[in-house]
């Protein structure tokens, strides 16, 4: 596919940045930095992950709810079905509505434990589809879901997975952010599959900037993400030249946003990590400033 030059970039984003809840107060001041540092980006929302098993709930909450209280960001949480009763995630749904949070990211979630397999609570919901089903029952939010361009690990095939994503835009959500992927025909071939299944909702890459390669190799063999073996010599030797990967890191960012570009993609989806530079980078490569959003 050819890419548009960076000089042919119109700036013409739609960009969303994705946290998650901080643990220490220093990673609290890392987090709001973070914030300050993309806010003038004028992302379309905000969002901040929930920890397996429930574990951040209240991390989710407070820092969803200081975002929309504190900045002029719309501020998304995300939700997951593990270890809580339905009656647990109303309450948990019914304190977002009131501290004024409007957008759900509605997941299954995975279990505490990785390796392990998800256990629906005894009164909870099977999966993301059914979240989405009762949170739109309990207020109007506006509910985004996953979708997994490579296919979810536990999917029994990836017709199956294009069906599950399919009920959960049909229970209420309007759009799908993708798990991370390193190669534009991942995505291509997705939206694709998507278009064909008569799904009309839009899919938004998920784009993560790789900082620590060791750490996102183990990721991507948790969650099938294929990558491609010349990434691998691309961070060859850069473990000890933090700088170097950082700039590399933000290239193959910026080259894979450039090629989904060419190919018609306007929202992207970045897992900051609480790590403001990388995005901020890609997004300027990408011809977003500031003053065009002030
Ligand atoms: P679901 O859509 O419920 O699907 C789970 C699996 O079940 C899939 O394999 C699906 O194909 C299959 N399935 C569902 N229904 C059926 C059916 N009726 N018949 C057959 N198969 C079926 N995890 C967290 O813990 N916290 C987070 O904050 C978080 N944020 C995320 C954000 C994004 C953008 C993405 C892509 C993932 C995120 N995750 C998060 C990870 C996610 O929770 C896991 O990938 C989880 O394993 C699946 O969640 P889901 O919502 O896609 O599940």
């Amino acid at each position: 596919l050819d890419a548009p030059l960076y000089a042919d970039l119109a700036g013409d984003l739609n960009v969303s940045f994705e946290f998650f809840p901080p643990k220490t107060e220093k990673m609290e001041e890392q987090l709001w930095s973070a914030i300050e540092t993309l806010t003038p980006l004028g992302p379309k929302f905000v969002s901040v992950t929930y920890g397996a098993g429930g574990s951040t709930r209240e991390r989710t909450h407070n820092t969803v709810a200081r975002i929309a209280r504190e900045t002029p960001l719309a501020a998304a949480a995300h939700l997951t079905c593990v270890a809580a009763s339905k009656d647990e995630i109303a309450e948990v749904a019914d304190a977002y509505w009131d501290a004024g949070v409007r957008h759900i990211v509605a997941l299954r979630g995975d279990p505490p434990e990785a390796g392990k397999r998800f256990e629906p609570h005894a009164d909870g919901y099977q999966g993301a589809a059914e979240l989405v089903e009762g949170l739109v029952k309990r207020h109007p939010f506006e509910i985004s879901v996953a979708a997994y361009p490579e296919t979810h690990p536990e999917a029994v095939s990836a017709k199956s997975d294009i069906d599950n994503l399919k009920r959960k835009l049909d229970a209420g959500a309007t759009r799908a952010i993708t798990q991370f992927f390193f190669e534009p025909d991942s995505f291509f071939r997705f939206r694709d599959t998507v278009a064909a299944a008569g799904i009309g909702a839009d899919i938004i890459p998920g784009i993560m900037p790789v900082s620590n390669f060791a750490a996102v190799q183990r990721m991507s063999a948790m969650c099938n993400t294929n990558v491609p073996t010349w990434m691998g010599r691309l961070f060859e030797g850069l473990d000890t030249h933090p700088g170097a990967r950082q700039l590399v890191s933000a290239t193959l960012a910026a080259e894979l946003c450039r090629k989904l570009y060419a190919g018609g993609v306007r929202d992207f989806h970045f897992y900051t990590l609480n790590r403001a530079e990388l995005s901020y980078a890609i997004c300027h490569l990408l011809g977003l400033r500031p003053e065009k959003r002030a």
